[in-house]
């Protein structure tokens, strides 16, 4: 099996299928592990026999008949390809937001995050004054009484406790508008 991606989502899954796959490729961007994933999970892949990783290397083409039978890599300087045996690929490279529809409605940063909370509205955000006389409430988007929650919003912690919690805080906000 492959696993394209470097981040936690990665390793998490490079070790969870690891558990049953015979071989894991681990296909890494960057030149080490650390740059974008958490230590303990560097830790397992590094004890983990069967994971190989392969960093500063690009996944660049799938082959296969039925099914998926290899994949190829291509390595930061190098022309050569190798090919590494695969039946299953798995891509955790990110994920943009699906925002496209809320472009005008509510304020975005430039890659798509809803802004929520100071300062996203008031004369210094978007440049207009909501004129509601109040300041935001954390979760709020630049439309008073509109609320973002999760990974939705920009810089959000992006894990599950904390979109729950968000979204317990935004009911509250509401009985306070
Ligand atoms: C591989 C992976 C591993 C993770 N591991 C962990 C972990 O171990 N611990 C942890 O705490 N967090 C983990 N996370 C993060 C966690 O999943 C998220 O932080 C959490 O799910 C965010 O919840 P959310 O409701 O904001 O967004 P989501 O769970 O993404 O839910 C958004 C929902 O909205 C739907 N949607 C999108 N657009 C529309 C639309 N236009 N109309 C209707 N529906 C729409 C989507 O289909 C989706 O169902 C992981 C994430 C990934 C991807």
């Amino acid at each position: 099996m492959a696993v394209v991606g470097g981040g936690n989502s990665a390793g998490q899954a490079a070790v969870f299928l690891a558990e049953t796959a015979e071989r894991v490729h681990l296909i890494v961007r960057e030149e080490s592990l650390d740059k974008n994933m958490s230590r303990y999970l560097v830790d397992r892949i590094a004890r983990t026999p069967n994971i190989g990783v392969h960093t500063g290397t690009n996944l660049s083409g799938a082959a296969g008949d039925d099914v998926l039978r290899s994949v190829t890599v291509t390595r930061d300087g190098e022309a050569a390809k190798e090919s590494l045996p695969a039946t299953a690929l798995f891509v955790f490279i990110g994920a943009d937001p699906n925002t496209e529809w809320l472009a005008g409605a509510v304020g975005l940063d430039d890659k798509g995050f809803v802004c929520t909370g100071e300062p996203t509205f008031g004369p210094d955000s978007f440049g207009r004054d909501s004129g509601n006389g109040r300041r935001p409430f954390l979760l709020e988007t630049d439309r008073p009484g509109v609320f973002a929650v999760g990974d939705v919003r920009r810089g959000a912690t992006r894990r599950v406790a904390s979109a729950v919690g968000d979204g317990a805080m935004a009911v509250r906000f509401v009985h306070e508008l």
